[in-house]
């Protein structure tokens, strides 16, 4: 049983070429794109694409599932006041139960909106994978490290990080993956970032860090040690390990360099370090010296949505208006840097719809009164599109969503859930 595409518009391989064509998937394999028709097999579920514009599903490439359970609980604050005087103290009280129906719900926001896979760093790893397994989605899960030194605290924080790699490294027959996850430069000290290397080496899996977030990380980080925070990850020989560094908005061309001669991929997160006024990553000069820059959503506490297409949006509008230039990250490049840079970041074998690839798809409809006419669809995407237009999401070649329906999660219980643990964080 297969499923086939017929007369869809799709963005295919990487760069992309827009055309319409027929797909055909089998198994979790994308087997046939066809400029001619192709026959479904009886057994075959059927998609009329007329209408539709495939792309290669979104990936969040820097998320907190559980956060979404402190959407709107703490706005209109500075980073750090947001932190430690709101987000650490609730987060303290968090149980596993409470994280599985907040992933949940984090989940089902992320389908709603078109995306197949995210990584994701926080606490509570099992109870975040046992929802991610339910729901079908791919992901690269890591346990959040915050340890000053390798004292007994710091020494129990890596044996959870590697508890979180041995646990869920190649699960759900590898859609689900595994990094290790110290929590920024700033609240990991250097015994803990070395530990974390041969962690990271010992199983063969990626760091995903916070980097160069604020403006006081980065003077901060000069007292303290005379180094940017890049400067300082390079010279601990961090880089040596494929490095997902998630924000990296106060970067110096400097830094840049150190960025692109590493391979280190940068999230991009533009609604979260807006809302906590953080500044804007300058991801024009980024990719022009040649660094991955992917996208993420960052937590549903600081942004407050999970949403790809509104973050790839944003990315687009604040890269032109900084830099006084319509012509930086055109549309065909937003969306790349939210699917194709995303994979090659977080390491999943998707992000790339062509022949023999995962079949990790997305689905769109532009006959929506916004998106009338369509002269270019991927314009249409970026500048126009909500998510509502999302129809059909496809990841390892099973719907999880289709024709606006999800189908591995009960939507109303997790809103039910999520509603009522919320309760307990109002005070
Ligand atoms: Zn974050």
């Amino acid at each position: 049983m297969g499923i086939v595409f017929t007369g869809i518009t799709a963005a295919l391989g990487d760069p992309f070429t827009v055309k319409r064509v027929d797909i055909r998937i089998e198994g979790n394999t994308i087997t046939t794109i066809s400029d001619s028709p192709l026959s479904p097999r009886p057994q075959d579920t059927r998609i009329d694409g007329d209408g539709k514009l495939a792309i290669p599903g979104f990936i969040n490439a820097h998320t907190h599932l559980p956060m979404v359970l402190f959407r709107g609980l703490a706005d209109d604050l500075p980073l750090t006041q947001w932190l430690t005087e709101k987000l650490w103290p609730v987060e303290k009280r968090l149980t596993a139960d409470d994280a599985y129906w907040g992933a949940l719900l984090g989940l089902v926001e992320m389908i709603r909106s078109g995306t197949t896979a995210c990584s994701d760093m926080y606490f509570h790893v099992d109870a975040i994978g046992k929802a991610v397994l339910e729901s079908g989605m791919r992901a690269v899960l890591a346990y959040g490290i915050i340890a000053s030194r390798l004292d007994n605290h710091g020494k129990s924080e890596l044996a959870r990080a590697e508890d979180a790699i041995t646990a869920w490294n190649g699960a759900g027959d590898g859609r689900i993956t595994a990094a290790v996850a110290p929590h920024a430069p700033y609240t990991c000290g250097k015994s803990v970032w070395q530990s974390v290397v041969t962690l990271a080496r010992r199983y063969g899996v990626p760091i995903h860090t916070h980097l160069a977030e604020t403006r006081t990380e980065v003077a901060d980080c000069y007292v303290r040690y005379r180094k940017s925070p890049v400067e300082l990850l390079a010279a601990w020989d961090v880089f040596s390990v494929p490095t997902i560094a998630a924000h990296c908005v106060h970067v110096t061309p400097s830094d840049i360099a150190v960025l692109a001669e590493h391979n280190v991929s940068v999230v991009h997160c533009p609604k979260s370090n807006a809302k906590l006024g953080s500044g804007v990553a300058p991801i024009a000069r980024m990719r022009a010296a040649g660094v991955n820059v992917a996208v993420g959503t960052d937590g549903a506490a600081s942004n407050n949505r999970l949403d790809m297409l509104s973050e790839l949006r944003f990315a687009a509008l604040t890269a032109k208006a900084v830099n006084e230039d319509a012509t930086l990250v055109p549309a065909a490049d937003a969306v790349r840097m939210a699917t194709t840079a995303g994979a090659a970041a977080v390491r999943i074998p998707a992000g790339v719809i062509a022949v023999g690839n995962r079949a990790d798809i997305a689905v769109l409809d532009l006959s929506q009164v916004e998106t009338v006419p369509v002269y270019d669809p991927l314009s249409s995407l970026v500048y126009a599109a909500g998510r509502e237009a999302v129809c059909d999401v496809i990841v390892d070649g099973k719907f999880l969503m289709r024709d606006r329906a999800l189908t591995t999660i009960d939507e109303d219980r997790v809103k039910y859930e999520t509603k009522r643990i919320a309760v307990s964080y109002k005070t």
